[in-house]
């Protein structure tokens, strides 16, 4: 068997490994668990503690948790001046100019401390593959000089992994896109993650990478973006409760918290509701927050990474029209207003396919791979691997483009509201094979507003799904007597590794059936409660056109089909709506009613008024 040298992303925040499958590169996780590991270490009495268990640390044990260790690799005591001051734990002088972290009377070197990190990336690894991981290849920012990628050599020895290379992040995403396959060209990397930003522009010639220029700004990021909207939720609730006192550590917490999950929300959906409980405080809030108003809120932090994209272009004595591909990196790409920054100032469409959280440890792991003597024999996602649709009436999943089908592909279908006079539909997005939504994964979501008021069944809402050769989806709606339009960005894939997918589709088989029985169900209800609601509507002409007895075996099997739509099974159910049918018929047949209840069996999207 080949050998195996995985790849490792070691972020400032978050870390990760990935390898080469059978089936192509993939991060090593559990399926259905998050494989990001934070880069977050805390020392307890029973050791280290290190990834997602040590967060709650950083809150209860802050001079005993060690985050953002990155920034001390390699640097001596005068070039951290800055990060000394906000970062909470004790950062005191070594030997040589360089620094240690001391964590209850003892002294780290910023080595050791990474070296943990790497060391639970190992271990996790090989707890999910079965088998023992040596070799790596890890990756670091394309700015870090000699000394820190000698330190990140060191952690990496420290951990047990044999390193057998160090290549630059911006190099790595581009191999994970297969860059390296072209015969040259400039290539621009526009990574923003929580903490820092660069900006990188590669040559390449031969399939050998050069960074010409990188500039970036490492103190800025998603975190800031959190505080500007944190600010705003604060100046909100100050203003219902002047005298309140926000400044102290809880509310603070409680304001970035809800900033972050919020800013997450408003990456797939047009508006979103928020919370904010500080019981101690008395403080009960809830607003609403619409994209516009979060993109004005970061627009300037925006407008400063493109003045750094200006000067790595300059520095490389480039203009954007030299630049022949874009590749986006780092969780706070996943903003669709980050995308649409970038591809307005290169002019150019960005590769952004593979998650951004990722790409950078999947491309370090396709250099792993190759290095051992592998091939580059896998294609990038070129069909849609799961289905996509909206979700209907009763939690029903409607599919508009189908599983496997090739990208790029559109589709649209047509939609009406369940209830009178309703002025909005709500379109929520999922993705996945099952019959019910509840099954499936949410996508996204948003609101079509602004529909007059009409009849159930007279609103046309057309909704249609559009995937671009890059992956991402567009969802748009279209009420087509009014006019009224929304539509929305998500890329669907991103989040979810092979094994996951290739999970959801057994899935389906396995539920296939009771799956088949339950929707249907629901389908029959709807009908059900929509046909009664059009007898009810026409009995005045059922009086007058049918016998009192007809009468009498309509009002009958009435009470029947009710009893039956409270049961369990789909096909009784439809066995006794067909017997209502037949009686119901002349009153169908009459003009008006007929109208009426065939439009009323059109499927309709989840209500709202
Ligand atoms: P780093 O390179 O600093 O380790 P990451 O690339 O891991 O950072 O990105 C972390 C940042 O991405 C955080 O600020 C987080 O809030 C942000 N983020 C993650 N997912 C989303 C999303 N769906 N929408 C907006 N921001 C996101
Ligand atoms: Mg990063």
């Amino acid at each position: 068997m080949k050998e195996t040298i995985i790849g490792i992303d070691l972020g400032t925040t978050n870390s990760l490994a990935a390898m080469v499958f059978e089936d192509g590169p993939e991060a090593i996780g559990r399926v259905g668990e998050n494989p990001i590991i934070p880069s977050v270490l805390s020392k307890t009495k029973e050791g280290w503690i290190v990834g997602k268990g040590a967060l709650p640390y950083r809150l209860s044990a802050p001079d005993q948790t060690v985050y953002s260790i990155k920034r001390l690799m390699g640097l001596d005591f005068e070039e951290l001046e800055e990060d000394r001051k906000d970062l909470p734990f004790e950062i005191v002088k070594a030997q040589r100019q360089l620094v240690k972290v001391r964590l209850g009377g003892q002294e780290y070197t910023p080595q050791e401390l990474s070296a943990e990190i790497l060391k639970k990336v190992k271990q996790e690894a090989e707890d999910i593959l079965g088998f023992s991981v040596q070799k790596a290849v890890i990756t670091v920012p394309a700015y870090f000089d000699d000394a820190q990628r000698q330190a990140t050599r060191d952690a990496g020895k420290i951990a047990g992994l044999e390193v057998v290379r160090i290549i630059n992040e911006p190099t790595a995403a581009a191999i994970a896109y297969g860059l390296d396959e072209k015969k040259e060209g400039y290539i621009a990397v526009y990574d923003l993650g929580g903490g820092t930003f660069d900006v990188s522009i590669l040559k390449i010639s031969g399939k050998i990478f050069k960074v010409v220029a990188t500039c970036g700004n490492t103190h800025l990021g998603g975190d800031d973006f959190d505080y500007a909207l944190g600010s705003t939720l604060k100046a909100a609730v100050q203003q219902k409760y002047p005298q309140a006192d926000l400044n102290d550590s809880i509310s603070q917490q409680t304001f970035k918290q809800i900033a972050e999950s919020l800013k997450i929300e408003l990456s797939s959906s047009l508006e979103a509701d928020y919370h904010i409980e500080i019981p101690e405080k008395s403080i009960f809030f809830q607003g609403k927050l619409t994209v516009a108003e979060f993109e004005s809120l970061i627009r300037n932090i925006l407008d400063e990474t493109l003045v750094s994209c200006q000067k790595a272009l300059d520095d490389s004595h480039v203009t954007t029209q030299d630049i022949e591909e874009i590749v986006l990196v780092g969780g706070s790409t996943r903003i669709p207003c980050v995308r649409k920054c970038v591809e307005q100032f290169f002019k150019r469409t960005p590769h952004v396919a593979i998650d951004p959280y990722k790409v950078v440890a999947i491309g370090a792991a396709i250099q792993g791979h190759l290095l051992a003597g592998g091939r580059r024999d896998f294609l990038l996602l070129d069909v849609i691997p799961l289905s996509l649709g909206i979700e209907t009436l009763g939690g029903t999943f409607s599919k508009i483009i189908m599983q496997n089908t090739t990208i790029p592909t559109e589709a649209s279908e047509l939609f009406t509201t369940h209830v009178d006079q309703q002025t909005s539909i709500d379109i929520n997005i999922y993705q996945g094979e099952r019959e019910l939504v509840k099954d499936c994964r949410k996508l996204g979501q948003f609101k079509l507003r602004g529909i007059p008021p009409m009849k159930a069944g007279l609103p046309l809402a057309e909704v249609t799904l559009h995937v671009d050769a890059n992956g991402i989806l567009t969802v748009s709606a279209l009420e087509k007597r009014s006019e009224q339009k929304a539509e929305i960005e998500i890329i669907p894939f991103h989040g979810l590794t092979q094994y996951e997918i290739d999970q959801i589709v057994e899935d389906s088989f396995e539920h296939a059936l009771d799956d088949f029985n339950e929707r249907q169900l629901i389908e029959f209800r709807n009908t059900v409660e929509s046909v009664f609601k059009g007898i009810e509507q026409f009995w005045a002409t059922a009086e007058t056109i049918l016998t009192p007895s007809q009468q009498e075996s309509i009002r009958k099997q009435m009470s029947v089909v009710e009893k039956f739509s409270k049961g369990n099974d789909a096909q009784a159910l439809k066995a006794q709506m067909d017997i209502l049918g037949d009686l119901t018929r002349p009153l169908a047949d009459a003009s008006i009613g007929n109208a009426v209840l065939s439009e009323l069996q059109k499927p309709s999207p989840s209500s709202s008024s």
